[in-house]
């Protein structure tokens, strides 16, 4: 299974990622002073990579699903190394 990862810092908040996907796990959330794609439910997500292709900056690439599944995956990861 596979989570979607969101570049953070290069996402300009445009909501293309949001409208795709299907199970609505994906929201918009403030950060600071703008708003950024968020993925809110992680569990809900199916892996279907909708957002990941919809996404018109490249902002969201796949990696697989970690122990923790809080959006901070590849990170997590990380520490199993
Ligand atoms: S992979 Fe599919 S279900 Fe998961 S967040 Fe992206 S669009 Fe939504
Ligand atoms: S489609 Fe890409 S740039 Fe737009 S909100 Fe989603 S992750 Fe950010």
């Amino acid at each position: 299974m596979w989570l979607p990862r969101i570049d953070t810092p290069r996402c300009t908040g445009c909501g293309w990622c949001v409208a795709a996907c299907p199970p609505h796990v994906l929201s918009l959330q403030l950060q600071g002073w703008r708003k950024q794609a968020v993925l809110h439910d992680a569990q809900g997500c199916t892996g279907c990579r909708k957002c990941e292709r919809r996404c018109p900056f490249g902002v969201i690439s796949m990696v697989p699903r970690g122990p923790v599944e809080d959006g901070r995956v590849s990170q997590d990861n990380e520490n199993l190394l």
